[in-house]
């Protein structure tokens, strides 16, 4: 069993630190948030003083964070004071840019390094099931395996540095393409006086089918359950979608990689956002879409 230190103790983090816990691992956590550090506590994880507390003597350090910036920010704490040849995983979804160079910060300092985000959300994270999407050394991937184990389900190497990262929102662009594809179609289907129920039918078992058709459509009442049929509560909240979609535009923008389609469906999020989808799941952008004059978005 390893000694972990775990900053970042929010919606996703707790339960991860929690399955760690569970597992036998020495688990320290540390937020900067009074009330997440409380619902630690009674969770019995036990809290360090700082960053660099969690970090210090740990041989694995997990963070999950909400941003490139706040990473960086924990890392300048950690990098000095951690052991060498403990192993950074960064679970946070971050810009690959600063994945990358997060990297370079450990292997300088003789640190391996993992980034490591992932899917599955809030559900998953409770369950010991996410996706681990991972960038790095085989060395820091076998190193980390034991760990990712306890809190995912399924743990793919992707490639070197930042590859998880990369990963990570290419899918995310794709997943905001395809819902909002499923929603336009679902809404023509209703203009036109097509049940819902039949164009699910067609749609979910014909050259339509994907994802958020057959497995979270954005319609009630047909499909499995899904956020639509609890009112578009999240799921996976809008803001979510946006700040994923527009971290593939930032990567696309310093590649140089067109993705007008990508770039369209962060646009819309946007929109949506500031239109009514604040604290909704993402597949709430029908009703946005729905309410909008054709040729005004
Ligand atoms: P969250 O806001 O609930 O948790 C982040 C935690 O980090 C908070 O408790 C906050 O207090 C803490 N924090 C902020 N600055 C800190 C600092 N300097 N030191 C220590 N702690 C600090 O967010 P979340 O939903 O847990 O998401 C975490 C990451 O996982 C994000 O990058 C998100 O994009 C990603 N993610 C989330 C989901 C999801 O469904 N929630 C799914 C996949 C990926």
């Amino acid at each position: 069993m390893s000694k972990i230190g775990f900053i970042g103790l929010g919606n996703m983090g707790l339960p991860m630190a929690i399955n760690l816990k569970k597992a036998g691992h020495d688990v320290q956590g540390f937020d900067t948030v009074p009330d997440q550090i409380e619902k630690a506590k009674a969770e019995g994880i036990a809290i360090a003083a700082s960053a660099a507390d969690a970090a210090r003597g740990a041989e694995i350090i997990v963070t999950m964070l909400p941003n490139g910036a706040i990473v960086s920010a924990v890392y300048a704490q950690i990098v000095p004071v951690a052991t060498r040849g403990a192993l950074l995983i960064d679970s946070s979804t971050i810009d690959v840019s600063t994945a990358k160079s997060l990297h370079g910060q450990a292997s300088t300092a003789g640190l391996l390094s993992l980034d490591a985000p992932v899917s599955g959300g809030i559900g998953g994270a409770a369950a010991g099931t996410l996706t681990f999407m991972c960038g790095g050394s085989r060395e820091a991937f076998e190193k980390a395996g034991p760990a990712l184990d306890v809190m995912g389900g399924k743990i793919i190497l992707c490639g070197e540095g930042g590859a998880g990262q990369a990963a990570k929102i290419c899918n995310n662009m794709l997943l905001s393409i395809s819902m909002i594809g499923a929603c336009e179609a679902f809404a023509l289907a209703e203009k036109l006086g097509l049940s819902a129920q039949a164009a699910f039918d067609v749609m979910s078992t014909s050259s339509g089918s994907c994802w958020p058709v057959n497995v979270y459509c954005p319609v009630p009442g047909v499909g499995p359950k899904s956020p639509a049929d609890n009112d578009y509560k999240p799921g996976f909240a809008a803001e979510l979608m946006l700040k994923d979609a527009s971290l593939a535009q930032q990567a696309a923008t310093e590649v140089g990689q067109a993705t007008p389609m990508g770039q369209y469906a962060a646009t819309l999020y946007q929109h949506f956002l500031a239109n009514g989808g604040a604290g909704k799941d993402f597949s709430g952008i029908i009703e946005y879409l729905k309410r909008a004059q054709r040729g005004n978005v």
